[in-house]
């Protein structure tokens, strides 16, 4: 939901090349990452497209784009050196100059081809050939020094955009990124414009459609325009990103404050940390172990996703079955047959049971019904059983309906765990 909408300099467009990208075979990366840097130099990105690797379709979307009159193009892959790789000509084509030797690049390419040659022992004339394709750029072009074999290569369109050609592989992308916007074309471009404040608002448990009113209601009071302000839900979370140009931090921040005093109780990061990053300060110093039932150790993945994390991750045990939910965590036969494997009961027991079996001062259960079959009236498909017990006898549980499919239930389930974790820590932690 966006709700107010400001007219930027300078607008961009992108332009993702691959047909592995139209074939769903793999998720494009580099167009959001590439979205995100220009909204964050002030930028406005005005159209995203995905081509496939046919020259006319990468022509066409450059043509759609200069006539849409945008100022900064950025284009991603198609500049490996098969035949497929046609970006660099296109591109060429498209600023009516021809592609020539950059004598130059050449030879870095050369040394990197060298390097490459000794420890694959691929075949050195093809690689030559390769060599000589990738080091072909656009007259009056800059080259940008490859990261992989690639060199990018920043084109100034006489009449038209600055077009900023890189690499497909998000690495090689990501790395040649600050080299692009050094180069006086793309430092041209970006004078024009007025790099955006932000400030990121994180909930838990507040519907999307209760902000929207909240927002309503704020702007009776506080005129909001300067402010441009979108809501998403991401993992179970409310997030709330507010951009505006320099000289509206005042309004920027009396909004947060009214959020904060309407939604003291969901309201967990204004600083843009995320629950992950904060769980890894208030777990620091203390050791945490996980039992997962129908999460199967996402909950134990999550956790360990930060790097230094084997300082307070204790283990996660993956108890499915029942025998497993009693020989591994020490869950009594009886508690499961007289509440079923989904209950706060069990989910209790098995969070005293990860604390016990793997010596943590943080134990966390969850047990629930990811679906889509197993559901009952009394405990349909979503539910989910989710306790945090301490050493020191705390205790907070959890067991919503929760909504989507198998895949969603189970993310969610991961992330309302987290959250009784936070709130666990954080109450005695209030730093
Ligand atoms: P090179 O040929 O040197 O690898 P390139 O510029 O020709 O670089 P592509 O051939 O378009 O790049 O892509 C190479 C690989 O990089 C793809 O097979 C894919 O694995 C990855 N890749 C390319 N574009 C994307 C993208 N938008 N999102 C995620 N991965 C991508």
């Amino acid at each position: 939901m966006r709700l107010v909408s400001n007219s930027t300099d300078v607008r961009a467009g992108i332009v993702v090349t691959g047909t592995e990208l139209l074939t769903g075979l793999i998720t494009d990366r580099n167009g959001p990452w590439l979205a995100q840097r220009l909204g964050e130099l002030g930028v406005e990105v005005a159209h995203l497209l995905r081509v496939g690797d046919r020259p006319a379709d990468l022509a066409a979307a450059l043509r759609f784009l200069a006539d849409q009159g945008v100022e900064l193009v950025v284009t991603s892959g198609g500049l490996g050196p098969t035949a497929d790789d046609v970006t660099a000509e296109v591109v060429a084509g498209f600023a009516g100059v021809e592609l020539e030797l950059d004598g130059l690049m050449e030879q870095r390419i050369a040394v990197i081809l060298a390097r490459f040659r000794r420890l694959s022992g691929f075949d050195p004339a093809g690689l030559l050939a390769a060599n000589r394709k990738q080091a072909m750029v656009p007259r009056g072009a800059q080259a940008l020094d490859p990261v992989g074999t690639a060199p990018g290569l920043v084109v100034q369109v006489d009449g038209g955009p600055t077009v900023i050609v890189l690499p497909g592989p998000p690495r090689e992308l990501q790395t040649m990124w600050p080299a692009a916007l050094a180069t006086p074309a793309a430092k041209a471009v970006l004078a024009r414009t007025q790099p955006f404040e932000s400030a990121q608002l994180r909930l838990f448990g507040l519907p999307e459609s209760q902000i929207a009113v909240t927002l309503r209601e704020v702007g009776e009071t506080l005129d909001l325009t300067p402010l441009e302000i979108t809501t998403c839900l991401r993992r179970a979370e409310l997030v709330i990103d507010i951009r505006h140009r320099p000289g509206a931090e005042a309004i920027r921040d009396a909004l947060v404050e009214q959020i904060r005093v309407k939604h003291a109780r969901y309201l967990f990061s204004t600083d843009g940390t995320s629950l992950d990053q904060q769980l890894a300060g208030l777990l620091r110093g203390r050791r945490i172990g996980t039992a997962e039932s129908c999460t199967g150790g996402l909950l134990a993945a999550r956790l360990t996703e930060q790097p230094g994390s084997s300082d307070y991750v204790a283990g996660g045990v993956v108890a499915y079955s029942n025998a497993a939910k009693t020989e591994l965590l020490g869950v009594a036969p009886e508690l499961i047959e007289q509440h079923g494997a989904v209950s706060p009961e069990v989910a209790r027991a098995m969070a005293d049971g990860a604390r016990d079996r793997l010596v943590a001062d943080v134990g966390v259960g969850i047990t629930g019904v990811a679906g889509p079959g197993g559901g009952t009236d009394a405990k349909p498909v979503g539910y989910v059983c989710v306790c945090v017990t301490t050493n020191d006898g705390t205790a907070l549980a959890g067991d919503p309906v929760l909504p989507g499919d198998r895949a969603e239930i189970r993310d969610r389930s991961v992330t309302v765990a987290m959250h009784l974790v936070r709130r666990v820590l954080a109450r005695r932690d209030p730093a």
